[in-house]
């Protein structure tokens, strides 16, 4: 048997940094990264031997928990059919269709007609945001600080000195011709989104946001501000490119598009994660007259080897078969559970926090104000979350490595998994008040 840090040190010799996507390292916890053999349900088990209780849930996409009965068969039968045909399948065909007929919205038009099936995240918002250019024929981009939407160049942008300055790079080896093509303004701040279109609204090809922003921890959208901002882009004639690449399919049925508290409509939506099952599928959709812009009909190209994957497909449909209201009801309930025991704890402590929340996603921040921006949530305490991950670590829960991400529940956290968290709690607030 290994342990994780001879793991860790071997892997450090044949992948740069040991990693092959950076937070897995745990460089922000300070803490040896855990190398999993298995995982079921709601737990992960290291080379060690160690069990956990799982929040990551491979970053989104565990939802019915890990190696969910139903959805490892359904990728055994695909596999035994073929693992791909770089042809089309009917399967993609009913994916495309369920994603459609999911995010809907009582008295509103469905907004997504035609569906393209990509591999990544990554991949879905860089075709939109071709397509959104393409519709459009202009090229600026407005994006959001501290919002995530993959590393495409355009998008590893950081704010210029003035809301309608151009962005910096936010990466080493992206082009500053390609950052300028990006504006950066404060999240939550409608003021900044109508100054921005003031100066630059002609030029502007699209808005694109994180439906309920995740990537820096939990900051909920202030009500209305996802329909606003719908009303500004289209003012100006550009579009909302709404990312639920985290969000989609998780918070529920029709992802946060169907629990937004005031209606809006966004021209072009992306998801991932949750609507790959596990494996590599995510998938970009809108309105037909936009969606078929793409090639073959249309003039803004996209490809992939792998796109529509069969088995990806099969795990993709088979999980959101069975997300139904009642695996909703369960993620929700243990959500607020573990969230409400985290906020006692840490109170309890004398931990000075809040616990945002977005449906079923939470995080916690150590600030005595809920922050609303990317500026608000750098000026927490962050460095309590290390002394309080590598607590709860220690006692058998395994959490995001970094106060910047959302925790994710899945249906199969049960009354069992659960406790061991809420057990877990008041030793990690304490090695937070500590710090
Ligand atoms: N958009 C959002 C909102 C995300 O959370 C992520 C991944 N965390 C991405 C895009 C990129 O997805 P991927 O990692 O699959 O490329």
């Amino acid at each position: 048997m290994t342990t994780n840090a001879q793991e860790f040190a071997r892997a450090r010799g044949a992948m740069p940094g040991g990693v092959n996507s950076p937070v897995r390292a745990f460089g922000s916890v300070h803490e040896t990264p855990r190398f999993f053999v298995s995982a079921s349900g709601p737990y992960v088990t290291d080379v060690e031997g160690h069990e956990y209780v799982d929040l990551v849930g491979s970053w989104g996409p565990a939802i019915l928990g890990h190696a969910h009965p139903a959805v490892v068969k359904a990728v055994q039968d695909a596999a035994a059919h073929g693992l791909g045909f770089g042809a089309s399948t009917p399967g993609e065909t009913e994916l495309a269709e369920l994603i459609a007929a999911r995010v809907s919205r009582d008295g509103e038009a469905k907004p997504v007609e035609r569906v393209r099936l990509v591999s990544t995240g990554t991949e879905a918002t860089m075709t939109a945001i071709r397509l959104a250019r393409g519709a459009t024929g202009r090229d600026l981009i407005v994006k959001f600080a501290g919002h995530y939407h993959g590393h495409s160049d355009g998008l590893l942008a950081e704010a210029g000195s003035g809301v309608a300055t151009l962005a910096m790079p936010g990466s080493a080896g992206v082009p500053a011709p390609i950052a300028a093509q990006t504006l950066v303004i404060a999240y939550n701040d409608l003021d900044a989104v109508r100054e921005v279109f003031a100066a630059r609204g002609d030029d502007i090809a699209a808005v694109i946001v994180e439906a309920a922003p995740a990537n820096m921890g939990i900051v909920p959208p202030a009500d209305g501000f996802n329909a606003a901002l719908a009303d500004i882009a289209h003012a100006h004639g550009a579009l909302l490119i709404l990312d639920e690449v985290l969000t989609g399919f998780r918070v529920g049925p029709a992802g946060w598009y169907g629990i937004d508290p005031v209606a809006f409509s966004p021209d072009l939506i992306t998801f991932g994660k949750v609507v790959g099952g596990g494996l590599p599928l995510a998938a970009l959709g809108g309105s037909a007259a936009l969606m078929d812009l793409l090639a073959p009909l249309g003039p803004v190209y996209q490809a992939g080897t792998l796109s529509g994957n069969p088995l990806a497909v099969a795990a993709g449909r088979t999980t959101l078969d069975h997300l139904d209201d009642a695996a909703y009801a369960r993620i929700d309930g243990a959500a607020t559970t573990i969230a409400d025991a985290a906020a006692s704890a840490l109170s309890d402590a004398g931990v000075t926090h809040v616990v945002q929340r977005s449906g079923n996603l939470f995080s916690i921040q150590f600030a005595a104000e809920a922050p609303t921006d990317y500026d608000t949530v750098k000026a927490q305490e962050a460095f309590r979350y290390p002394p309080f991950f590598r607590a709860m670590l220690a006692q058998g829960v395994s959490l995001p490595p970094s106060v910047f991400e959302a925790w994710f529940v899945s249906a199969a956290h049960d009354g069992t998994a659960v406790s061991r968290i809420v057990e877990a709690l008041p030793a990690a607030a304490r090695a937070a008040a500590e710090a």
